[in-house]
C-alpha cells in the first residue's frame, strides 16, 4: 500500500484494499510523526511499508493516538509499538478495553447489536497494548503543531475525532463514514446508536479543508460543505 498525501505534512494510509480501512499520518516540523490508528492485526506490515515508501523510519512515529477500540482500528496496535516505540495515547474512556484487548459492548436494542454481543471475545478481541496516556475531548495534543480532540462518543464511549488546524484536516474516525457516499457507522458495530449520530454534529461546527475517514477515501474539495450538509440530513 502507498501512502497518500492528504495535506502538507498529512498522509492516508491505507491498510485495506479500496480504502476500506485507513490510517493517518501526520508530521511535526522536528520531523516527528504521529499515527492515527492501528487498522487491523495484518496492518502493521503495511503502515511500515508505508513509511519506508515516504523514506520514513519507523523510530520516528512517537505516538500513536487510537480514535477507539475497534479491532479494525486497534487490533495493529501492539505490533505498531513494538515495530516504532511509540506512546500510546487515546480517550480516557477508551483506555480500558485498549489495555484489556476487548471491544466496548454493542448497542442491544439493535437486533445486530445483540447479535454482535453474543460473540465470544476471541472473535472480537485483539492483542491487548498499553496506555502511556490519555485525552479528553478539547484537548490539544502537543504534536504535529497540535491535534486537538473532539470526543464524539456513541460508536464507543471514549470515541473521538482529531482536528489538525496546521493542514485544516479533520480525521472523523468512525463518526463518519464515506463508503459509497457519507454515511453513519453501521448500527451493528456501535455502543449507542443514537448517540453516535447526535455526538457526529460537532463535526459540522469545526471548521477544515479536508475530511480524513478512517473508512472510506478522504475528500478534499467542499469537504466542510459535504460534511455539513450530511449531518443536516441534505445527503446520504
Ligand atoms: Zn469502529
Amino acid at each position: 500500500m502507498t501512502a497518500v498525501q492528504i495535506a502538507d505534512g498529512v498522509w492516508r494510509l491505507p491498510t485495506a484494499p479500496a480504502d476500506f480501512i485507513n490510517s493517518y499520518l501526520l508530521r511535526g516540523d522536528d520531523g516527528t510523526l504521529t499515527l492515527v490508528d492501528a487498522g487491523t492485526k495484518g496492518a502493521p506490515k503495511k503502515i511500515l511499508s508505508a513509511l519506508a515508501g515516504l523514506g520514513l523510519q519507523p523510530g520516528d512515529v512517537t505516538h500513536l493516538l487510537l480514535s477507539h477500540a475497534h479491532n479494525d482500528h486497534t487490533g495493529g496496535a501492539r505490533k505498531v509499538v513494538e515495530a516504532t516505540a511509540a506512546q500510546v495515547h487515546t480517550h480516557e474512556r477508551e483506555a480500558v478495553y485498549v489495555r484489556e484487548g476487548r471491544m466496548p459492548a454493542t448497542d442491544p436494542s439493535t437486533r445486530g447489536g445483540r447479535l454482535m454481543a453474543r460473540l465470544p471475545g476471541r472473535a472480537t478481541g485483539f492483542a491487548k497494548v498499553g496506555v502511556d496516556g490519555t485525552f479528553e475531548d478539547g484537548d490539544v495534543l502537543p504534536l504535529a503543531g497540535g491535534i486537538q480532540v473532539v470526543h464524539t462518543p456513541g460508536h464507543t464511549p471514549g470515541h473521538c475525532s482529531f482536528l489538525h488546524p496546521g493542514s485544516g484536516v479533520l480525521i472523523t474516525a468512525d463518526a463518519i463514514f464515506n463508503v459509497r457516499g457519507l454515511r453513519y457507522a453501521f448500527k451493528n458495530s456501535c455502543t449507542d446508536v443514537r448517540l453516535s449520530r447526535a455526538s457526529a454534529q460537532r463535526l459540522g461546527e469545526l471548521d477544515f479543508a479536508v475530511a480524513g475517514f478512517t473508512h472510506g477515501a478522504h475528500v478534499s474539495t467542499g469537504a466542510q460543505v459535504a460534511v455539513r450538509a450530511f449531518l443536516a440530513g441534505r445527503s446520504s
